[in-house]
């Protein structure tokens, strides 16, 4: 910081108040208290005059020391009611009183008697002087060396109680979050530090770009009579001489002193601001306060900077990188205090926005595309709300509002996209849908609530493009569920709990085993186990099916592997296919790189997918399948017969096997147009030259009728259930099934 202390122009150091000297002399002898109150009359000792008290007794000086605690020097007789009251009267003030500044001068009646040593040296006394010796000259030199010593103490104590208090007010400095909380704590600091009380302001300069330009400076806190300007720029503040001051220590990058305070300047450290704290005091600031504040303002200029700082990482932390709003952490830290407060918890709502389709574009248009999208998005929708309603982006194309529900309203915020004549004006291609939910009706943490509105969006996005929905709170129960589940089976993956079993297909005539199907198990760490059907459908909705997937196709071939080194490398493995998977662009590529990791032949391969999931897709996934079909895997239509499926989509689908759904093989012998069904699938896979094959075979009645209709292929548990690799060996080793 700038070294230098400067008065404004136009105002000069005013006189310091006149300079007075408080001098005690105790004597009980009268004749030696007229002599020297007629000595010190009209004496100036170090540039002040001084002030004379009289005591004549050890308890008149005792009231008089206590009453008076600026007393600089004390001419005490050693003898007064008893031989040793003047001693008395040391102790007294140094431990009683509590003063160990006031400079102390014994006075004894006979030349050469010296007081008791140990006195003397325990109170620090070094002057001693007998009456007869004191001349009016003498006492002058003993006075002034008496106050020049007092003098410095004083100064020493209160530089050195200035220090600790500097220490724990930088302490209070340094806990500071926020630049307005660290410049109101200055203040008051400061007051405490000069132990009087001190009004002010704190002004940052805000402009540094234009030299030479007229200085904008804001005032960041104020306290006393500039409480009123705070948060409003230094302009705007009515008093031009305190303006004045304060851009003159800007300008000069100095202290500059006033008459009655003065503006401390806090230079900037690295990429801080520069500040100014401008001063008020009751009474006039001496050398040793000045170089306190001096020593404070480093710790001013410090803790400003680490406010800085702290509010980079802040960003850091919470700000998205691309668009410079907040991110998916600082929308769930407001989430949090949100919830926690009733009256916000009951007025507001959380609005996630996606827009549609955008990974496609941002696929076939590239990323500066999408940058540019986003950037739009978030423009507008930050433009649209006030300050306390909080725009996030939470991940990729996915926005969150969160604030009161009369100002936010997801038909509005979609109006903002929407252009006349055409549904959106996003880059003509993108829609936008959105997921509404009062937290009012919500309980559990922040995390539950964001889980909760991403699976109801994602659950309406799969109706299609432009859904807009309200989350119904009743599933939340549900979901907060579901994530635990996630939570859990992410863990089970994690600790090797996730495994496969294996059932046999078979050949109705000749009762050999052409395949097994691979079916998924978690088993917890309490030997229970969870259905497929409840963890599948929770992995594909949130995503996880693609790490599950993978790990269950590595399972299935090495199954598959085993197989093959026992000698029943004909036997085909059937592996099910979530549409997440096989709709990945590169699924084919990794089946590929599962397969030779494995070391299994293509051919000893099945993979099934849903009728449902080929419908919907079916041109991306005719695609993925021919591709597998090429290297020799072979592809099974699961769950036939529930998917609607038309015979002339079903020509084009490259498929070798239709899988009959359990369901209409289960109604047989019990319900007669059931049956139907079934004989019309068999039917059908016929006419479009497909195999098929019967699954949940239960009873040999289903499996004869099955064959006698023309399926030649059962799985069920007619013939065996699931079951873990080791346990198929034995199986089919007992069965004597003939090895290739
Ligand atoms: P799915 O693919 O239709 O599998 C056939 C289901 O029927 C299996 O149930 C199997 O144990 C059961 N099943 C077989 N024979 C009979 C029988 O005679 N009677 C009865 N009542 N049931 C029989 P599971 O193992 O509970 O699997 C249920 C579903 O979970 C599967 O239906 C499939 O959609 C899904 N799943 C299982 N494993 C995987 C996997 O590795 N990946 C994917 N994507 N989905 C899987
Ligand atoms: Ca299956
Ligand atoms: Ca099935």
């Amino acid at each position: 910081m700038d070294e230098r202390i400067l008065w404004l122009e136009g105002e000069s150091p005013v006189a310091q108040p006149a300079l007075t000297w408080c001098v005690l002399a105790v004597d009980d002898d009268a004749d030696f208290q007229r002599a020297t109150a007629f000595a010190l009359e009209e004496l100036q000792v170090l540039g002040g005059r001084i002030e004379l008290l009289q005591a004549f007794s050890y308890r008149e000086a005792s009231a008089v020391l206590a009453r008076r605690p600026d007393i600089a020097l004390v001419l005490l007789d050693v003898v007064m009611e008893t031989d040793d009251a003047g001693l008395r009267l040391v102790r007294t003030l140094r431990e009683v009183i509590g003063n160990s500044e006031a400079h102390i001068v014994l006075l004894t009646g006979e030349p050469g008697m010296a007081p008791v040593q140990e006195v003397m040296h325990e109170y620090d006394i070094n002057d001693y002087w007998s009456k007869s010796e004191l001349t009016a000259d003498r006492l002058l030199t003993v006075l002034t060396a008496g106050l020049r010593s007092f003098a410095q103490l004083r100064s020493v104590t209160k530089a050195r109680r200035g220090l600790q208090m500097i220490v724990e007010s930088s302490n209070a400095l340094f806990c500071s979050k926020s630049q307005h909380e660290l410049a109101g704590k200055v203040l008051g600091e400061i007051g405490l530090l000069l132990d009087q009380p001190a009004e002010g302001l704190i002004c940052m300069r805000e402009d540094m770009a234009a030299p030479g330009g007229p200085l904008q400076g804001r005032v960041i806190s104020a306290t006393g009579r500039f409480q009123h300007a705070r948060d409003t720029s230094l302009d705007s503040l009515d008093e031009p001489e305190v303006v004045n001051a304060v851009r003159s220590a800007f300008d000069l990058e100095a202290v500059v002193r006033r008459s009655r305070g003065l503006v401390l300047y806090l230079p900037r450290l690295q990429a801080g601001a520069d500040y100014a704290c401008y001063l008020e005091t009751a009474c006039v600031l001496d050398d040793t306060d000045l170089e306190l504040l001096r020593v404070f303002s480093a710790s001013i200029s410090r803790g400003l900077y680490n406010v800085t700082l702290f509010r980079r990482l802040e960003e850091m932390a919470y700000q998205d990188e691309l668009l410079k709003i907040p991110n998916r952490n600082a929308l769930l830290r407001m989430l949090d205090l949100t919830l926690q407060d009733e009256q916000l918890r009951s007025e507001q709502v959380l609005v996630l926005i996606d827009i549609d389709n955008f990974s496609g574009a941002n696929t076939a248009f590239g990323t500066g595309y999408g940058d540019f999208i986003l950037g739009l998005v978030a423009r507008r929708l930050r433009d649209a709300f006030a300050s306390q309603v909080l725009v996030a982006r939470v991940r990729d194309d996915l926005f969150a509002i969160l604030g009161p529900q009369q100002e936010v309203r997801a038909a509005a915020l979609v109006a903002l996209f929407r252009r006349q004549g055409r549904p959106y004006e996003l880059g003509q291609v993108h829609s936008l849908s959105s997921v509404t939910l009062r937290l009012a009706d919500f309980v559990g943490s922040a995390h539950i609530v964001l889980q909760s509105a991403l699976l109801t969006l994602k659950q309406a996005k799969s109706a299609g493009y432009d859904q807009h929905v309200i989350h119904d709170p009743g599933l939340q129960r549900t979901h907060a569920e579901s994530y635990r589940m996630l939570l859990a089976l992410r863990d089970a993956v994690e600790a090797g709990r996730i495994s496969i079993e294996l059932q046999p297909q078979l050949d109705l005539n000749s009762g050999a085993v052409i395949g097994v199907e691979a079916l998924a198990r978690w088993r917890q760490a309490d030997g229970q186990s969870v259905p497929p059907l409840q963890f599948i459908p929770l992995a594909e909705t949130t995503g996880y099916i693609l790490p599950l997937g993978d790990l269950l196709l590595r399972l299935s071939l090495q199954a598959a592997k085993r197989l093959a080194d026992a000698g029943y490398g004909g036997v085909r493995v059937a592996v099910n296919v979530s549409a997440a998977q096989l709709l990945q662009p590169d699924f084919v590529e990794r089946f590929d790189a599962h397969l030779r990791a494995a070391e299994v032949r293509a051919q000893q391969v099945e993979v099934e997918i849903t009728e449902s999931v080929a419908m919907r897709n079916f041109d991306s996934v005719c695609s993925q399948l021919r591709a597998l079909r090429e290297r020799g895997v072979s592809v099974a239509i699961d769950d036939f017969g529930t998917g609607f499926s038309s015979l002339s989509y079903l020509r084009l689908l490259p498929a070798d096997r239709l899988k009959i759904d359990r369901s209409f093989i289960m109604e047989i012998g019990a319900v007669a147009d059931h049956q139907l069904i079934a004989e019309a699938v068999i039917q059908i896979a016929a006419r479009v030259g497909m195999q098929v094959i019967a699954e949940g075979v239960e009873t040999p009645l289903q499996a004869d009728w099955v064959r006698q209709h023309g399926c030649h292929e059962a799985q069920g548990y007619l013939f065996g259930k699931p079951m873990p690799c080791d346990q198929l060996l034995n199986w089919l080793a007992e069965r004597g099934q003939a090895t290739a």
